[in-house]
């Protein structure tokens, strides 16, 4: 029988992060299937009390800022599958495992009828690391098709079953973003519908693109598969690959303001981009598209090389550099502060990073 887990010394994490920032871990330890979670877990914290070093997991590496040494032991959840709990004709229940890649199940779902994820394709990672920040795109947010988490808390080293109201989800935040470090996720539960009339485009060009779709293959109104592959569409012309261009998605959170501070800003600036939050969570508040600000404050396409704002969408950050001299964290702060200030000082309005950055 193989061994549920594996452990490596001095492991480069440069091409494991999709920024592409040199980074050594000084110890990684991949778990491969559910039954190595605790062994692995006694293992990874034994070299961590040996080397006086914290645990680390790390995914699928594309909402991370790494350090050029990473003293940690690294967890890496890879088991997968994919298992229906419960069915009827209106729902499915699946349980799937930390280690799936997120845009392949979202297709294999909406491939089989199971649907609700479908606006969350394309968003790179894994499904273990979904929860984190609560993922969201095109009107639909992780929290809206899951049920609960499976998790095994490492401080006590005992399991939790959380259910979606104790995982505490809010706008690219969770119990396990604010309690870093201390949760392993190694399950996640969905409830997806079976209604393909049930769509949501009401976010961008969505509805526009997806109609298009519909009509080339016959159809009155787009399905939940015309809906995907819309997204898949648009976020492959507009958002950077970062396979070729290197990069973790939008660098800073779309702002939150009192609606009385954004009408302000909207007498200085008549087109300055705001959607109202959802009132239960946070009463008269505007989010700000945090692009617009980047973009108006003249910093599209620029920064301090070799990270620089993204010519088409301003809230992402790309990484120039070349494989054989590779940015760190330091060219990453001299581009973020750059933008912060800039914006601070242009619209009082203070950015703040989305990725997790990584001591
Ligand atoms: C091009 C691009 C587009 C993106 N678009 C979006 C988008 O539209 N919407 C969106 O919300 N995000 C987006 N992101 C951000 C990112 O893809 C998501 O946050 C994704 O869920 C991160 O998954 P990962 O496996 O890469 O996690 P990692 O980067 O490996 O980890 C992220 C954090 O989660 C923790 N973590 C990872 N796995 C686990 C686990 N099993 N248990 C406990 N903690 C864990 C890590 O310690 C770290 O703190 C985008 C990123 C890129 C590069």
């Amino acid at each position: 029988m193989s061994s549920p887990f594996s452990v490596q010394h001095n492991v480069d994490l440069t091409t494991q992060n999709t920024m592409r920032l040199s980074c050594m871990a000084n110890s990684v330890v991949k778990i491969h299937d559910q039954a190595g979670v605790e062994p692995a877990i006694a293992h990874a914290k034994t070299i961590s009390n040996i080397k006086e070093m914290p645990l680390f997991v790390l995914s699928g590496g594309s909402n991370v800022l790494l350090p050029s040494r990473l003293h940690a032991c690294v967890v890496m959840p890879e088991m997968t599958g994919i298992d229906v709990v419960s069915e009827s004709d209106e729902h499915i229940d699946i349980a799937v495992m930390a280690g799936e890649n997120w845009h392949d199940l979202v297709v294999k779902t909406v491939q089989k009828g199971w649907y609700g994820l479908e606006n969350l394709a394309l968003i790179p990672g894994k499904v273990g690391a979904s929860p984190m920040q609560n993922i969201g795109a095109y009107g639909v947010e992780l929290a809206d098709f899951l049920t609960s988490v499976r998790a095994y808390h490492l401080p006590t080293d005992t399991w939790h079953t959380l259910m979606k109201a104790e995982c505490k989800f809010a706008y690219r935040d969770s119990i396990f973003k604010r309690q870093a470090s201390e949760w392993l996720i190694t399950q996640v539960n969905f409830r997806l519908h079976k209604d393909p009339t049930r769509t949501v485009m009401n976010y961008g060009d969505v509805q526009t693109k997806a109609s298009d779709i519909a009509q080339q293959h016959h159809r009155q109104a787009p399905t939940p598969i015309d809906v995907m592959n819309a997204i898949i569409n648009i976020r492959s012309t507009k958002l950077p690959n970062p396979e070729v261009l290197p990069n973790c998605g939008s660098f800073f959170k779309n702002p939150v303001i009192p609606t009385s501070q954004f009408k302000d800003l909207q007498r200085k600036f008549a087109d300055i981009k705001g959607y109202p939050v959802d009132e239960e969570l946070v009463n008269n508040s505007t989010k700000v598209a945090g692009g617009w600000l980047i973009d108006q404050a003249g910093l599209k396409g620029q920064g301090i090389e070799p990270i620089m704002t993204h010519v088409n969408q301003a809230l992402v950050l790309v990484n120039h550099a070349p494989a054989s001299q590779p940015a760190t964290q330091a060219d990453i702060l001299a581009t973020q502060d750059l933008i912060i200030d800039t914006v601070f000082d242009k619209f009082g309005i203070m950015l703040e990073r989305e990725p997790v950055w990584v001591r």
